[in-house]
């Protein structure tokens, strides 16, 4: 399969690794949204939040709280922001199961608020 994760969590490509164990991998995001903007991926391929397994999901939202809480501190961040996309519509461009964490910071210029707006 020509995954860049499975890639990435197998380390045939470079990243910049944040942390890892044995079933879940943590990198910066290539194009970053914010400073420390992280992904944090499932090392097995899972394409979306519709066929990762349960088990396999708390493992990695584990990781998520653990790394969110770690980078906020030292990244010296306001808040962090999480995101995770499934299927091409919700605009996923990598197909394999992952979820963002953007810190934020005070006047960062980023607006979530606008994706949220009722028309
Ligand atoms: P999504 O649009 O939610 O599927 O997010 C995919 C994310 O993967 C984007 O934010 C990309 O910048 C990031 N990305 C793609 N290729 C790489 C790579 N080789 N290393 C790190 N991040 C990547
Ligand atoms: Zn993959």
């Amino acid at each position: 399969m020509n995954c860049i994760f499975c890639k990435i969590a197998k380390k045939e490509i470079p990243s910049e690794k944040i942390y890892e164990n044995d079933k879940v991998f943590c990198f910066l995001d290539i194009n970053p949204v914010s400073k420390g903007h992280t992904l944090v991926i499932s090392k097995k391929h899972y394409e979306n939040i519709f066929d990762i397994p349960e088990n396999e999901l708390k493992e990695l939202i584990s990781v998520v709280k653990k790394i969110s809480k770690k980078r906020k501190k030292e990244l010296n961040a306001d808040g962090i922001n999480l995101f995770n996309a499934n299927g091409k519509i919700a605009e996923q461009s990598v197909s394999h199961f992952h979820i963002h964490i953007i810190p934020r910071y005070k006047n960062d210029g980023i607006n979530i608020s606008k994706m949220f707006k009722q028309k």
